[in-house]
């Protein structure tokens, strides 16, 4: 039985599918990283704690700037760091102060705003999303890692700004990402949704957390699930993945299969959970539930998550 309502074409999935060529291999070499800053084409990302510059053009925003412009939007705590290439051409990213940034809120020729707003909002091209998660979590870690967490001491940058190291302790740092998983809890045709005392009130989505030290995805899975609404889960099968740079999140995202079907909820951590019949989080998805419910918007993974058990469903052994 199909009980879809039309959702339309597959949205992209936000700060995932990046374009940019890490290039690794020419992080550490200062000679052929000058060439790359001094080359025509190359581009700078402009960030500032949770905001990215953009300049103003007719249609949309272009978060892109010269090197010149870039430096000229404020000081900088940090050297540039390196994105990659896209396309061929350079792109790095970097972090002005605070102060700076807030300042250029109120010239009529940038727009200034959270990353998470010009992703729901799509008010950049989606090709710049990847490249500005990865500056974002980058210019980050940084900001947080200027004094080595061995024996205190300052660290330096290296290998254009993906690299610490400490010069007391020789402790080399690279920046960190953290795993969580997110996941929708299957049995048949319902699925459990959760809300928590951050989503606006209608909102509700699927359960994640945490991956913790010497647990596998698949454990995490059902750990959380078991913490968070006391729902034993046996089979867990990954789905997709997604850069969340709220810092540095990875998501990864999983169908569960529940072995047990009474919801005992902590309400520490949620608002609440309840399942939720198919066609219901179909109407959801479609922005057409009676009571005005709704699923995360479709940049995030949950959306896709729960669009893909309700358009495909999720076969278990
Ligand atoms: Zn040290």
């Amino acid at each position: 039985m199909s009980p879809r309502l039309d959702l339309g074409p597959w949205p992209n999935l936000g700060y995932a599918a990046s374009r940019i060529d890490r290039a690794a291999e020419k992080r550490a070499d200062a000679e052929a990283m000058h060439a790359l800053e001094a080359d025509a084409t190359a581009r700078w990302y402009v960030l500032g704690g949770e905001l990215v510059a953009m300049r103003k053009s007719t249609s949309t925003f272009d978060p892109l700037f010269e090197r010149a412009d870039a430096h000229d939007l404020g000081p900088a705590g940090l050297p540039s760091v390196f994105l990659g290439m896209m396309d061929g051409a350079p792109r790095f990213a970097l972090s002005i102060e605070a102060e700076a940034m807030e300042a250029l809120k109120s010239r009529d020729d940038y727009e200034i705003s959270d990353l998470r707003t010009i992703a729901v909002r799509g008010m950049v091209d989606g090709v710049h999303l990847p490249p500005l998660a990865e500056g974002k979590s980058l210019l980050l870690w940084h900001s947080r890692r200027r004094f080595c967490s061995n024996c205190g001491g300052q660290t330096r940058v290296v290998d254009a700004g993906w690299r610490r190291d400490c010069p007391a302790c020789k402790m080399q740092h690279f920046p960190r990402t953290d795993p969580v998983v997110i996941m929708l809890t299957i049995d048949g045709d319902r699925c459990i949704l959760g809300r928590s005392g951050r989503f606006a009130s209608n909102s509700w989505s699927c359960l994640a957390g945490f991956v913790e030290p010497g647990e596998t995805f698949e454990d995490a899975v059902r750990r959380e699930v078991r913490e968070e609404a006391g729902i034993v889960c046996g089979q867990v099968k990954y789905f997709r993945s997604q850069p969340w740079p709220f810092p540095s999140s990875l998501m990864i995202g999983c169908h569960a299969q529940a072995l047990s079907h009474e919801l005992v909820i902590d309400h520490n951590e949620l608002e609440g959970a309840r399942w939720f019949a198919r066609e219901e989080v179909a109407s959801m998805l479609a922005r057409a539930h009676p009571d005005g419910l709704i699923t995360p918007v479709p940049v995030a993974i949950a959306y896709h998550i729960i669009r893909d058990w309700v358009e495909n469903g999720v076969e278990f052994d």
